[in-house]
């Protein structure tokens, strides 16, 4: 079913078009014909598979023309980069319509929102904070909306603002219609989507709980004392092009900077105690090519579009088995095949079960070769139920239970 058979509008279809888009993904067969009914929505899918387009196609197709007199449109957020990322998007897809569309976030000056707001935009596309703050100020109203998305719900639960996008949604008229996103539905937000929400349609693409098809994904036991040496390590073998390292704390991830840094290797940082202006800078360099690795903390990990991440690394393992998912779905977007690697010590063996039986899938064991690995418990683990011969699968080689690779050359 192409593009063209769900009655968006000409400019819409004509911004598909520039997109490079050809085929609706599996989200997007569904979601736009029920919004273009008219339905409210809750929509669970992997991160990647086109969830912004499945949402903002029929709702821009919907508004047609640009209208003075208020915001037609509200997509609230739970970070400041997912809502640049969404106003872009919609910018792209929107490009030979004459609708506008304003970003809203915090911690940058007030005067440039103030003045789009005033001027009047159709899309406003807002993390919670900031927007209720222009709301008590009286810049900006919500009378007039007729769509809310209410995206990445349960990272909004995680971050505290569910208080927060309650009281936003409660400005807008009772006759709007609502989508809500969220990988995982838990009960505060089946509260929600009770008390926000008109007899929506769910949809659910895949199973919730696999990690994309397209990633290969392994763990790489190894001594807390060595991880540091096996991380330089895989950053040589790993023929990688862009590669996002995700630590646990945001001290863990400027130290691992300033260790890659000191290797030669062209870092950028991302996580939440650095400014808006710092984050912005790191995405944009690592998006442009200018840093190779991008480490970060979650805060990067959901919901983000870097497109052509080639590896990911989980320097720790990340302990909401969700966050798995997330993190690895940084890479393999878009059909694009990506690795992902996590470094496991003998403490994260309770995470990793959990991560474990969240997927329903033992994760693959290696061992890096050429690496002077110390012994670590983790090691017993796999022995038992090996068997003793080598052989190959799916290209590795497996000998006396463990994987061994990737063997291969960086090309830089
Ligand atoms: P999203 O899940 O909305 O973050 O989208 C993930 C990536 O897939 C973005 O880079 C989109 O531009 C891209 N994408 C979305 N829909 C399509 C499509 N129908 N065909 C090709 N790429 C798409």
């Amino acid at each position: 079913m192409p593009f063209t058979s769900f009655g968006l509008s000409p400019a819409l279809l004509q911004g598909v078009k520039a997109m490079g888009y050809v085929d609706p993904t599996p989200i997007q067969l569904r979601a736009i014909p029920l919004i273009i009914q008219g339905k409210d929505l809750i929509g669970s899918a992997q991160t990647g598979t086109g969830k912004t387009a499945a949402f903002a196609l029929p709702i821009l197709s919907k508004l047609g023309e640009h209208e003075a007199g208020g915001a037609r449109v509200l997509i609230l957020e739970p970070t400041r980069e997912l809502a640049a990322q969404v106003e872009t998007a919609i910018r792209d897809f929107a490009r030979f319509t004459n609708l506008t569309v304003s970003v809203i976030f915090g911690g940058v000056a007030y005067g440039k929102q103030m003045d789009e707001m005033k001027r009047g935009v159709d899309i406003i596309v807002a993390t919670p904070g900031r927007l209720l703050d222009h709301m008590e100020r009286g810049t900006c109203k919500l009378d007039k909306v007729q769509y809310v998305v209410l995206d990445e719900a349960d990272r909004m639960l995680d971050m505290g603002f569910l208080p927060d996008v309650k009281r936003i949604v409660e400005k807008s008229p009772r006759d709007r219609h609502t989508s809500l996103f969220s990988a995982t539905i838990p009960p505060q937000i089946e509260s929600l989507i009770k008390w926000a929400m008109k007899d929506p349609e769910t949809i659910e693409i895949g199973a919730r709980r696999t990690p994309a098809e397209t990633v290969k994904h392994v763990i790489y036991p190894v001594s807390e004392r060595q991880k540091q040496d096996l991380l330089r390590a895989l950053l040589d073998q790993v023929n990688y092009d862009s590669v996002i390292i995700f630590c646990r704390t945001k001290h863990r991830a400027d130290s691992i900077s300033n260790l890659l840094k000191k290797n030669q290797h062209a870092v950028a940082v991302l996580h939440s105690n650095r400014t808006q202006r710092e984050r912005e800078q790191a995405l944009k360099g690592f998006r442009d090519g200018r840093f190779e690795v991008l480490v970060a903390t979650d805060i990067a990990a959901r919901g983000l579009d870097i497109a052509d991440v080639s590896h990911v690394i989980n320097y720790d393992v990340p302990q909401h088995p969700e966050d798995y998912i997330h993190r690895i779905g940084r890479t393999g977007r878009a059909e694009a095949t990506g690795d992902a690697f996590t470094l496991m010590v003998a403490e994260d063996s309770a995470y990793v079960m959990r991560i474990e039986r969240f997927i329903s899938q033992r994760i693959p064991r290696l061992r890096l070769e050429n690496f002077n690995y110390e012994y670590t418990a983790l090691f017993e683990e796999e022995k038992p139920n090996q068997p003793r011969t080598e052989r190959k699968i799916q290209g590795v080689r497996l000998s006396g239970g463990y994987y061994f690779g990737p063997a291969r050359k960086r090309r830089r």
